[in-house]
């Protein structure tokens, strides 16, 4: 038997916020006087890309963690982590590891972090003090249950599959919960990525900016995947200076919308 994703016997609602939306330098940059680094609205101030899947009674998973983890989990009150699913090993996403420590110390365990080969061989470059095994009088390092992914998998009976895509050479995945899939970081899918978007209710799509980039998506390359995938509702993410939230969302056709710090989707995840 099939059943239509996340709409089947075991889907439960789940609620996505994203804790930030913005590229590796954040906005506004350091250093920037341009109309959306000064501007006043709220939704031109993104921090470092990561969104947090909150299933009541079920899981509450973290997608990567940024640089500004420890202000993302005060603003949005995230009193607890039960994993974290890496999408690469890059600084905007990995840097801010070591702010798990407060969800060690609360949850009095590691965390189940789940990421590509790649990926986990630089958390342990980057972070070799909290894989080194060597015990640090006084100083705790973040404790790391580690899981590799290699197919689909699930955190709590939620189902979480992994997707591939490309962010210029480099191998990376996005993740997919029931009916929404989050795809950050990248300028192609992977040749298996398609069918496994398909029916998807809601997406979201790396867009940085409207100049070419060598490794992620234009807004008008974006808004071909939006309209290959077919999903109803879908998102911009991981956005530069140069896209206003006023001025572009009003050029974006219906459907479509950029994302902001702060934003909530309700979703379909699955459960087994
Ligand atoms: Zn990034
Ligand atoms: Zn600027
Ligand atoms: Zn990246």
């Amino acid at each position: 038997m099939s059943l239509e994703p996340g709409r089947g016997a075991g889907g439960l609602p789940g609620r996505v916020t994203f804790l930030g939306c913005g590229t590796s330098v954040g906005v506004p940059m350091i250093g920037c006087d341009c109309a959306v680094c000064r501007s006043t609205d709220p939704r031109d101030r993104r921090l470092r890309p990561s969104i947090f899947v909150d299933v009541p009674g079920q899981a509450r998973i973290l997608v990567d963690t940024t640089p500004d983890l420890r202000q993302q989990a005060l603003t949005y009150d995230i009193r607890q982590v039960d994993a974290i699913l890496f999408t690469h090993g890059h600084a905007d996403h990995i840097l801010g590891l070591d702010e798990i420590r407060r969800y060690n110390h609360m949850q009095g365990g590691p965390i189940p972090c789940y990421a590509d080969l790649d990926t986990w061989n630089t958390l342990r470059h980057v972070f070799s003090y909290a894989f080194d095994g060597v015990d640090r009088l006084g100083g705790g390092v973040p404790k790391i249950e580690a899981h590799d992914v290699t197919g689909p998998f699930t955190v709590r009976g939620v189902k979480v599959v992994p997707v591939p895509l490309w962010h210029g050479k480099m191998p990376m995945l996005g993740y997919r919960f029931g009916d929404f899939a989050y795809l950050t970081d990248c300028n192609r899918l992977g040749d298996d990525a398609w069918a496994l978007v398909e029916g998807v209710d809601t997406l979201v799509i790396d867009a940085l900016r409207d100049r070419p980039h060598t490794t992620h998506f234009t807004v008008d390359q974006a808004l071909e995947v939006v309209a290959r995938i077919g999903a109803r509702r879908n998102y911009l993410t991981h956005m530069t200076h140069d896209l206003g939230y006023a001025a572009t969302n009003a050029r974006l056709p219906a459907g479509v919308e950029l994302a902001y710090d702060g934003l909530v989707l309700d979703v379909r995840v699955d459960v087994e």
